[in-house]
This record gives C-alpha cells, sequence and structure tokens, in this order.
C-alpha cells in the first residue's frame, strides 16, 4: 500500500483518511506495519506527538466485554497504537469512563490491562473533572469532563466501529461522549432526549477536547443491535484521520449506511465540524469497493435510548424533570438583556424573559442544556432542582445502577455471543 499513498492532500479535498485491509488480529507486526502506513498522510505519528507529551488513549470501554465480542476497541489495536506512540517519544496513558461498569473492571475483561502492563502504559480512571468551556458551543458551553484532559496534551481517538440504537451509528464523533465520567452521561441522556440535540452536545464535546487523530477499530465491527447488543461482523478495516467527521463518513460508507441518515454526521455539518461528505475527503489505501460489506445489518429505526427503559413515557418526563434541573428567571436581577433568549439553541427560544412572571420557561420545549445560564451576564438565571432531586443524590444511584448494569451487560453480552455464533458457526465476513 505505501507506494500508493500521496503525501499531500490535494486542494479541492477538505480531509483526508486512510484506509487498510487488516483482515484479524492475529498478526501485531501486520498492525504495526498497517498502522505506520496509515500514518504516513499525516507525518507518521512524530507529526502527531513530539518527545516528551503525554498522551492521552481514549478507547472505547463501553461495558465489561470479552475482546471477541467487538464490544470494546480490540487490545491488540490498543498495543500497535502504544508501541507507536513510544516511538515517537510520548508517554501513552489509556482511559475511558464507561457507561456500564467501571473503567478497571472492564479494562481486565476486554484483555486490555494485560496491554498496558505488557507495554507499560498507565491506565487512568476518570472519575475527577474539570469544567471545559466554550461560549461558541451549541448546547454544551461548559461541560465537565475528565480532568486529565488538562494533562495531557495529545488525545487520540480510538473508537470501535458498530451500530447504535440511539444514533444508528457510534464511531469516532461518539467516542468521546466517555470523556464524560460514567454515570454522569446518564444525566446527558435525560437533559438531551432528542437525538438531534445529542449529537449536537456531542460535536461540542469534541470541540472541547480537541482530539488529534483517530484510529478506528473496524477490523471486527458490531452490527444489529449496537454499541453492545449487536453481532461481531469481520469488516477487516483499519482507518485513520484527523478528520473526526470524515473518519465516520468513510466507516459509514464500508457498512452501507447513508451518513446522511446519521445524527453525528448532521450535527457536524451543523457545526461545520469538518468532511460530512465523501466527496470532501481524500482516500489513501485500499480501496473502499474491496472492503464494503453490502448486508451489513444497520439499525432499522434508532431508537430514543430512554424509550428503551421498560418505563411508561410519563414517568421518564416525570425522572426527567426530578432529574435536570430547571432553569429559573430572577426577576430582581434581570436587566431585560436578553442574551439569554438569543443563545437558546431552541426555536422559537424556550426562553423569553418578556412573559409573566414563572412562565419564563417553556418547559415543553426547554431541553435543559443550560446555555442561557451560561450567557446571562448578571447571574440572574438560576437552576433550581426539584424536591425530590434535593433529597436524592442521583449521582450515587446512577453509580450503584452503572455497576449493578455493568454485570448484567457482561452476562447478556456473552449470552448474546454464544447464540449467535451456535447459530451461524462462525463470524460473517
Ligand atoms: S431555556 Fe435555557 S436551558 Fe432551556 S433550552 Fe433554552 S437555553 Fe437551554
Ligand atoms: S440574560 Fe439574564 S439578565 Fe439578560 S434577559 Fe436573560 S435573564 Fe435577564
Amino acid at each position: 500500500m505505501a507506494e500508493n499513498i500521496l503525501l499531500a492532500k490535494e486542494a479541492r479535498f477538505r480531509s483526508v483518511v486512510a484506509v487498510a485491509a487488516v483482515p484479524d488480529y492475529q498478526d501485531r507486526e501486520r498492525i504495526l506495519s498497517a498502522l505506520r502506513e496509515l500514518l504516513q498522510p499525516f507525518g507518521g505519528m512524530q507529526g502527531i506527538v513530539k518527545p516528551g507529551q503525554k498522551v492521552l488513549l481514549k478507547v472505547n470501554l463501553l461495558a465489561p466485554a470479552r475482546p471477541e465480542q467487538a464490544v470494546t476497541t480490540h487490545p491488540e489495536l490498543l498495543r500497535g497504537v502504544i508501541r507507536l506512540v513510544k516511538e515517537a517519544g510520548g508517554l501513552p496513558l489509556i482511559g475511558d469512563g464507561p457507561g456500564v461498569g467501571d473503567t478497571l473492571t472492564n479494562m481486565k475483561a476486554c484483555g486490555m490491562s494485560q496491554v498496558a502492563e505488557e507495554e507499560g502504559a498507565a491506565i487512568l480512571n476518570f472519575q475527577e473533572t474539570e469544567v471545559f468551556e466554550d461560549l461558541n458551543n451549541r448546547v454544551g458551553k461548559r461541560v465537565a469532563l475528565t480532568r486529565h484532559l488538562r494533562d495531557c496534551p495529545v488525545l487520540i481517538t480510538l473508537p470501535k466501529l458498530k451500530t447504535h440504537v440511539q444514533m444508528a451509528f457510534t464511531g469516532a464523533i461518539k467516542n468521546q461522549f466517555g470523556l464524560i465520567p460514567g454515570s454522569a452521561k446518564g444525566q446527558y441522556h435525560f437533559r438531551f432526549q432528542n437525538r438531534d440535540h445529542l449529537a449536537d452536545l456531542m460535536i461540542d464535546i469534541n470541540r472541547l477536547a480537541k482530539p488529534a487523530l483517530a484510529i478506528m477499530d473496524g477490523i471486527v465491527a458490531m452490527e444489529g443491535q449496537g454499541p453492545s447488543g449487536g453481532q461481531a461482523r469481520q469488516l477487516g478495516a483499519l482507518l485513520v484521520s484527523t478528520d473526526l467527521a470524515a473518519i465516520d463518513v468513510v466507516a459509514c460508507h464500508l457498512i452501507g449506511l447513508d451518513p446522511d441518515r446519521n445524527p453525528l454526521n448532521l450535527a457536524a455539518r451543523r457545526a461545520d465540524f469538518g468532511a460530512t461528505r465523501l466527496e470532501e475527503i481524500q482516500l489513501y489505501g485500499t480501496p473502499l469497493e474491496s472492503l464494503r460489506i453490502p448486508d451489513f445489518q444497520l439499525v432499522r429505526t434508532p431508537a430514543n435510548i430512554m424509550r428503551i427503559l421498560p418505563l411508561p413515557a410519563s414517568l421518564l418526563r416525570w425522572l426527567r424533570r426530578q432529574i435536570a434541573a430547571r432553569p429559573h428567571i430572577r426577576r430582581d436581577l434581570c436587566i431585560r438583556c436578553h442574551r439569554c433568549s438569543r443563545g437558546c439553541p431552541v426555536s422559537p427560544s424556550a426562553i423569553d424573559p418578556d412573559r409573566a412572571p414563572g412562565k419564563e420557561i417553556n418547559d415543553a420545549s426547554c431541553i435543559r442544556c443550560y446555555c442561557c445560564h451560561e450567557f446571562c451576564p448578571v447571574k440572574a438565571i438560576e437552576l433550581k432542582k426539584s424536591c425530590l432531586g434535593q433529597l436524592l443524590d442521583f449521582r450515587k444511584l446512577a453509580d450503584a445502577g452503572t455497576k449493578l448494569l455493568g454485570r448484567l451487560v457482561s452476562f447478556l453480552t456473552t449470552k448474546n455471543t454464544k447464540k449467535h455464533e451456535k447459530k451461524s458457526g462462525k463470524m460473517r465476513r
């Protein structure tokens, strides 16, 4: 493949995505040489990492699952990336804030702990956070992300290519949701029940975290009911890019998903976050058509993740009101500057300081993004918790819930994989 690689991006393209055919994870040297070749258009790993820099390798550690279940980034790909970071003089650190289970349990289950130990890379537990801020963001102007982002000047994201029951697809953009530690993610799911708003949040998180590079594990992908309940499917593709939107577009093309049916791609387009159309992308390496799987099982009707919970919609709405604090205008402080209504991402604005007292917020349309709170120059907007919200610590409840859920998901994914293997005999290509 090396001789096919051009090192300069043509002006008519916005971004570059490099793709290599890698059939499996057996041959470490093959993975390493594929990574080296894929990194050439970006100046090699040396073009991304400078000697002495700490490099955060953000893996997908969604749940405690074995590598062959294709729920998490494969440990052999992680090994190759660690080696290249070290060759470039960087200090590799591995981390994720899994939504289910906890970092160390999940790392052990999926084989990453062993690779980290063998390759001499430290594991980071994403628990403490710092607030990252960008007032130009659409819905996530201030988001509490792992504090390790401050210590690591370089972030490399290592997503797993999977279907996703809510977002249709999860790849490079979605992987940064794990920078929000564990159960705190659940609060965002409750706040942003509209898929497009959640997709906007994902883009905002990426704008805050600024990943330098994405290396996508599409060697064995997940089809069907991803990101944890689907089946492993051999795709044989390894992808690299500095543009996260572009690498997702190419990945979607490989599995036959129209990128315009991917809410994350549409959110990236709204925010002008990278190349969101295949024709804007310069491709290097293996031709896409040789890797494409026409019968890859996609999610037919992406669902609202809250609706997946076996609870009535009215109860979910009620829970949402208890968990997500409600903005409230203090009339005694408000100077009627209308920055809140201008900054509200909902159209028409869900906040209007000119309405009658107590009716300034439209509860039905407010998505609890708190942009109004961020924009108010005189701190006239308070975030009020419900009575129940003040009594109960939902964070602690959610932490306990995710650990319990971790055990359940581990059990179910193992059962699902065994059932599928028994039915099909072997993994499909
Ligand atoms: S009113 Fe405030 S919290 Fe509600 S959607 Fe508008 S900006 Fe977000
Ligand atoms: S931004 Fe604050 S001060 Fe300005 S109108 Fe809104 S609540 Fe009032």
